[in-house]
């Protein structure tokens, strides 16, 4: 699963929604986030996020975040 991080606070840039295969990406309050149970891990966005805000799960550090998309992610 990929992530969105604190690179997208007030990013108004949708470059990732436009390329993800399977429409994963919600609104939060001041960032898109990953659903991330529906992210099927293929990678495709995180190369087209102008701030570099979207990394893998699997990256030291990322639990806060994985729960902030999953928070936000379910919400809507
Ligand atoms: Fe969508 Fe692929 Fe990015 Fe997951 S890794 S959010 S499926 S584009």
């Amino acid at each position: 699963t990929y992530v969105v991080t604190d690179n997208c606070i007030a990013c108004k840039y949708t470059d990732c929604v436009e390329v993800c295969p399977v429409d994963c990406f919600y609104e939060g309050e001041n960032t898109l986030v990953i659903h991330p149970d529906e992210c099927i891990d293929c990678g495709v966005c995180e190369p087209e996020c102008p701030a570099d805000a979207i990394r893998p799960d699997t990256e030291p550090g990322m639990e806060d975040w994985v729960e902030f998309n999953r928070q936000y992610a379910q919400i809507w």
